[in-house]
């Protein structure tokens, strides 16, 4: 071979960018209270972004500290939904305060405008999760919504969070129904990694599947134990797997891990008001039997039937919503359907990672008969 041919079939190689973990993370009853020279190292002139409430709830933990490290700090509540308009505020916000780093308190949306702000700023971002609800602590990753709440696009920041602080106690303050939630959101990572990258030969790929596998198991163990024991050893162990392992699957999967067909429904499902009642990781949750769903119709795919046999089970035991009744959508028109379904369905959905293509009259099917019983309702691809 000549060196011009052997120049020609050489092909260049591929840079994947991995933002994997929070540089680092701490965790525990009180930990708040004891991270302010790690949160002083960042700087002197903190923006604190969070919503209202997760801002009044967070002050008693975050003011102390702020004092003792002669901090001077300002504070911001995101607005509406985690929009472009409020992402404008934001950076007024920073800029007014010159501020040079940003602490995001509270749930996902707050912690994405959070981390969203900090990464266009260039300045660094500390995360306090309020309640178990996702991974938005964790993740290089913030979806944009519209004013009204409909999601429209996620945006790929440069790294993960500098400082992840998980604080039991002020988790503890939240609703239960959060951490439900949460599980519902986490749990998703195994139907979702599984279905795109379970024959993945990739190393990371395989070893993230495997982890969502792990995570799924000790949802399902340790989930009903936790929520009646708000607080106890079990329940840390569920919000470790929530906010923590769930922001590890995506970060060592990449992009191929996160998202599919139970999220593409989420998104589908934001477009119309009256899914505005409902947290995310419900959503997502009932999205996860519409995919088990399509797998069951469209390939005739009995192990997705029993999976989800088994989530019904499940969400009964824990309380996540099993059908559009339970989301509070029971009585939305087919044309609402049709249209939340035709936005799961857009070219740039993550259905399409699906081994299977699935246009929006099937999704549709699947939507309206998640709890049918198995062998029922197949259609022929
Ligand atoms: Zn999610």
């Amino acid at each position: 071979m000549t060196q011009t041919q052997s120049t020609k079939t050489a092909t260049p190689t591929a840079i994947y960018s991995l933002t994997i973990a929070p540089a680092c993370v701490l965790r525990g009853r009180s930990a708040i209270a004891q991270a302010g020279e790690a949160i002083a190292r960042f700087g002197k002139r903190p923006l604190i972004v969070g919503g209202s409430n997760s801002l009044a709830v967070a002050q008693p933990y975050l003011q102390p500290i702020l004092k003792q490290q002669q901090l001077q700090s300002a504070e911001t509540a995101y607005g509406k939904d985690c929009s472009e308009r409020s992402l404008e505020t934001l950076r007024e916000a920073v800029q007014t305060h010159q501020a040079d780093f940003i602490i995001g308190v509270g749930g996902g949306k707050a912690l994405d405008a959070a981390k969203l702000v900090a990464h266009q700023c260039k300045i660094p971002i500390v995360t306090i999760p309020t309640s178990a609800a996702t991974c938005a602590a964790w993740t290089a990753l913030s979806n944009i919504y519209s004013e009204q709440g409909a999601f429209q696009y996620d945006v790929t920041l440069a790294r993960c969070p500098d400082l992840l602080i998980l604080d039991y106690g002020l988790i503890q303050t939240a609703p239960q129904r959060t951490l439900v939630a949460g599980i519902g959101d986490a749990i998703a990572k195994w139907y979702e990694a599984s279905v795109s990258s379970g024959h993945s030969e990739q190393t990371l790929i395989i070893s993230a599947v495997q982890q969502a596998r792990i995570l799924r198991d000790i949802l399902f163990q340790k989930s009903a134990a936790a929520l009646k024991e708000p607080g106890s050893e079990t329940w840390q162990e569920v919000t470790d797997a929530a906010v923590l392992l769930a922001g590890v699957i995506g970060g060592i999967g990449g992009a191929q891990c996160r998202t599919v067909a139970a999220h593409a429904v989420h998104n589908g499902l934001t477009h119309l008001l009256a899914s505005h009642g409902t947290l995310h990781g419900e959503k997502v949750a009932y999205g996860i039997l519409v995919q088990l769903r399509l797998e069951e119709m469209l390939q005739n795919n009995q192990l997705a039937a029993t999976a989800r046999q088994q989530l019904l089970k499940f969400y009964a035991e824990i309380g996540l919503p099993q059908t559009l009744d339970n989301l509070g959508l029971g009585d939305i028109t087919i044309t609402e359907l049709q249209r939340a379904a035709d936005i799961a369905c857009n070219p740039n959905s993550d259905i399409h990672r699906l081994p299977f293509k699935v246009v929006p009259q099937q999704l549709m099917a699947a939507m309206v008969s998640t709890t049918a019983p198995v062998g029922e309702l197949k259609i022929k691809n």
